[in-house]
């Protein structure tokens, strides 16, 4: 499957605001966010005129830049969204929460989402006692996820861990971090989602 491999600063510095792409760096005074004023390229300091259709793109950029989905995944996460029952933007943010990448970077076991990724793509992880290295399998309510055993003593998990003693676990997670287990109690709702979000543009986006 093809993916993004330019720099991946300059998405944050696109969307005017930290997506987290890069583990540690970003919570240093290293994060190019931090360190340079306005977006990428030649007229990224200048003025900028923003269309409706222009506020959109940058919402869905940014929430699909955030979780480091490609466009067709992003249409389908959404179509799926568009054919439930609940609120659309919701239930699109809420698959995108639910994927197993994503989980394992909120427990803290990637340093990024991208990491995260890596360590399932690499066989680390467990769900219900089980190998799963698909990144974006669906964990359901109740599902515990693990790193297994072996992979304990890897040093980038372990850096992960101890970086993530600093930041908070969603409330609808729980973390056992010395059994290097969590696991997921409820759905999000969407107040435990991040509130830099604009999902309904997203949804006006895809409605046209
Ligand atoms: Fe974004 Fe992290 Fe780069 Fe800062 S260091 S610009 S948060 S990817």
């Amino acid at each position: 499957m093809a993916k993004y491999t330019g720099p991946v600063c300059r998405m944050c510095r696109r969307e005017g605001e930290k997506l987290f792409l890069k583990g540690e760096r970003c919570y240093t005074s290293k994060c190019s966010i931090e360190r340079r004023e306005g977006g990428p390229g030649q007229h990224g300091k200048g003025r900028q005129q923003f269309s409706d259709y222009k506020v959109q793109l940058r919402a869905k950029q940014k929430v699909r830049r955030s979780y480091g989905i490609l466009e067709r995944k992003f249409r389908d996460y959404f179509q799926v969204a568009a054919k439930s029952k609940g609120v659309t933007g919701t239930e699109l943010l809420v698959q995108l929460e639910t994927r197993l990448d994503n989980i394992v970077y909120r427990l803290g076991f990637g340093t990024s989402r991208a990491h995260a990724r890596q360590v399932v793509n690499h066989g680390h992880m467990k769900v219900n006692g089980k190998r799963v290295n698909i990144p974006s399998y669906r964990v359901k309510v109740g599902d515990t996820v693990e790193v297994s055993e072996k992979a304990r003593e890897n040093v980038t998990i372990a850096a992960a861990v101890s970086l993530g003693e600093s930041r908070s676990i969603p409330e609808w997670l729980t973390l056992d971090r010395d059994q290097f287990r969590g696991t997921v109690v409820a759905l999000p709702n969407r107040e435990q989602m991040p509130q830099s979000y604009q999902e309904q543009l997203i949804v006006e986006l895809y409605s046209k």
